[in-house]
């Protein structure tokens, strides 16, 4: 009988906790959705990003029962930070490989961003999982690329193709290609030449880019993005998905001050993941892309 009483009351107990269990509502969530908002321009998402994320989360917040002990704007925080997790991707996207000899990894970008270091970056972490690299300096717009290149080659022990500048890029594609199959390696990445500033992305540079492409049939086409650039990423990224068509990107500069909002962005406007983040100058600072430790510096 007393455990037939303690059932009971206990039922009845948690019946009545619950109905008055609060519930998430388009009132309560007015002021943090507008701190989110904040959080996320001053994180330099751009604002088209900021307004459909903002939407989509309230629609699903409003209805949302509060979990007991914890009050209505961290339960709204906590889905505004699932909600970003899952937007860029939810886990890490690893980088594809080729079931043919050799995997193909285009680098494409604006100049200064990256593009050149993350070339023997990407060379060096390739080559500590075990994997043969040749690097083609394709930046034929930037002299010094092509020496920096073959510098840092040298300092990350991979062979660098380099056929100097009066030479168009799909020809050197051409020629690295036949030499990485000559050479028998599992992996060829081609560094490729950027513009100034998004605006001047011109007509002649994704042509270019275009020719490369069919030239090199890579697996990974991956957009260089400097996290600084900010609310001018979805606009970037959009130009080079659509021209070309990306795989993925990489966001370096990470140990800058930038929050990163252009994280949000890449994946958002292109549905395409970030794959690996640049940390500093040193050839070893290239990481996979955590999107939870992203969620959580974007929203400071
Ligand atoms: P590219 O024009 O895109 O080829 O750019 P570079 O590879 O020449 O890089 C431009 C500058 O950014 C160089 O001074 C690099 O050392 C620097 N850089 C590249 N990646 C990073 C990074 O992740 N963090 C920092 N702090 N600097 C970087």
């Amino acid at each position: 009988l007393l455990a037939i009483v303690s059932i009971a009351l206990f039922l009845i107990l948690f019946i009545a906790f619950d109905v008055e269990r609060e519930v998430l509502t388009k009132e309560n969530i007015v002021e943090p959705m507008r701190d989110i908002r904040r959080a996320l321009l001053e994180a330099d998402v751009s604002l088209p990003v900021v307004r459909r994320f903002i939407q989509a989360v309230s629609d699903q917040a409003v209805g949302t029962g509060v979990i007991r002990g914890v009050r209505p704007d961290q339960q709204l925080v906590k889905i505004v930070r699932d909600e970003l997790v899952k937007l860029m991707g939810g886990e890490v996207s690893e980088l594809l490989f080729s079931n043919t000899k050799p995997t193909v990894i285009l680098l494409a970008g604006l100049q200064g961003v990256g593009k050149t270091t993350v070339s023997a970056k990407l060379a060096l972490y390739l080559k500590k999982l075990g994997k043969s690299c040749m690097l083609i300096a394709g930046d034929v717009y930037r002299p010094a690329a092509i020496d920096q290149l073959v510098i840092l080659g040298e300092q990350v022990g991979v062979p660098v193709y380099a056929a100097g500048t009066d030479i168009k890029p799909a020809e050197i594609a051409r020629q690295g290609l036949a030499e990485a199959r000559k050479k028998n390696v599992d992996l060829v990445i081609m560094d490729t030449a950027g513009r100034l500033q998004a605006r001047l992305i011109d007509k002649a540079m994704m042509d270019e880019l275009k020719e490369v492409k069919k030239v090199l049939n890579p697996t990974e086409v991956l957009l260089v993005v400097d996290a600084m650039t900010g609310q001018e990423a979805a606009a970037l990224v959009t130009t080079f998905n659509v021209e070309i068509g990306i795989t993925g990107a990489i966001l370096t500069k990470l140990d800058g001050d930038s929050r990163g909002g252009a994280a949000l962005s890449v994946k958002e406007v292109s549905g395409k993941p970030i794959k690996l983040v640049g940390r500093g100058e040193r050839m070893e600072d290239l990481e996979p892309f955590y999107p939870d430790r992203m969620a959580g510096r974007i929203l400071g």
